[in-house]
């Protein structure tokens, strides 16, 4: 058996794959930091061998919970992923496959490539209304691409910021877009054309492009968590962030929806943004509608299962930044890796489809909170 992990968001570090019933892994670290969960390798010589593979670091892991009742994916074809039998048992996770082809592929989520991210994005620069602006550079020199979606015939008069992997490993988010921005491109579709004859469409697929290839779980090529830079962000260590800041001051923000994946909680919900020292009785009721219509949108959406409400809110967070300094309705969706417990898919648990389809919901929910957003 060969085990490999050097390509786009790779990882993984074999200990020993000598026994095919027996191969031990460990999960690397973050490029410059110590953050860890996301592991994505390729086992080849494997077909009709019962293999068992057990992650030794995963009770050292960022997120310990997120192993419970947690199932690995696999792929033969890097198209439909599935998941295989998992156990959690004293600080190792191990998983098994008598596999039917001679390599398989391994990961945490289905992975999002970056060259899938180059062909959505010059597959929607390319559709009408559609303009592409390169924000400016990451870390490593890589694009920060925007998606600035509109009708020229519509009025527009408010700017709706969607952004997407500020923690790279939630590969989930940019699945999500893809369902987003595809149904927002669908010219017959009456939901869209509402959204684009009020607003403004601005997107970020990826905002840790950089983190994303280098197969990092939480940070970019810096070693910043994104999502913690937002009171402060430098061209030295976040630019990401900096760039989509500083365009968000000129556009001026009527919405945001910052898309995550929890590790932990099987659930579909919604956090953050709710708890800031100017949150208003206006903000609240959008939050409010905003649940409500999302509620009846999506089946995988609820408000009952998520994290815990009140206390000091985090001013370095993406939608508490946002719902502070622009009085909008700013929000974290997050997207389990595991499943969601309430509709669970013992074949494939949360999947690139239902991402898809909870992205094209949401675009529904902002359709009919758009007429009040201002
Ligand atoms: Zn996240």
């Amino acid at each position: 058996m060969k085990i490999s992990s050097n390509f786009d968001s790779g990882n993984i570090e074999v200990v020993d794959a000598s026994d095919p019933a027996d191969v031990r892994l460990r999960i690397r670290k973050d490029t410059a930091a110590d953050f860890f969960q996301w592991f994505h390798f390729r086992a080849s010589g494997v077909r009709g061998v019962d293999c068992r593979f057990s992650i030794l670091n995963a009770g050292e892991a960022s997120y310990r919970k997120g192993w419970e009742n947690y199932r690995a994916c696999a792929s033969y074809d890097r198209a439909h992923w599935f998941r295989v039998p998992t156990a959690y048992e004293e600080g190792v996770l191990s998983f098994r496959l008598s596999p039917q082809h001679d390599s398989v592929y391994f990961a945490y989520f289905a992975p999002y490539s970056r060259e899938r991210h180059r062909d959505f994005i010059a597959r929607c620069q390319v559709a009408p209304g559609v303009a592409l602006e390169v924000l400016g550079e990451t870390v490593n020199g890589d694009d920060l691409d925007l998606l600035v979606i509109s009708d020229p015939d519509g009025s527009a008069r408010r700017a709706c910021w969607v952004i997407g992997r500020q923690h790279p490993g939630e590969t989930m988010a940019e699945w999500w877009m893809e369902g987003f921005v595809d149904r927002l491109l669908d010219r017959d579709d009456d939901v869209a054309r509402a959204v684009l004859e009020g607003a403004t469409l601005y997107v970020v697929p990826n905002m840790n492009p950089d983190g994303s290839v280098l197969g990092n779980l939480r940070t970019n090529a810096a070693g910043a968590n994104l999502n913690r830079e937002w009171a402060g962000p430098t061209l030295e260590s976040s630019p990401e962030v900096y760039h989509v800041r500083r365009r968000m001051t000129e556009t001026g923000v009527d919405f945001a929806l910052d898309v995550h994946g929890d590790e932990s909680l099987p659930y579909v919900f919604i956090a953050g943004g709710d708890n800031v020292p100017s949150m208003s009785d206006r903000q609240r009721q959008l939050l409010t509608a905003y649940f409500e219509s999302l509620t009846r949108a999506n089946p995988d959406f609820q408000t009952e299962h998520g994290y815990p409400r009140g206390g000091k809110p985090n001013l370095t967070m993406c939608a508490n930044d946002l719902a502070e300094n622009f009085g909008c309705l700013a929000m974290t969706l997050e997207m389990p890796f595991k499943d969601n417990a309430n509709a669970p898919n013992d074949a494939v648990g949360w999947s690139p489809d239902r991402c898809r389809r909870l992205g094209a919901d949401c675009l529904a929910a902002l359709c009919d909170v758009l007429p009040i957003l201002r």
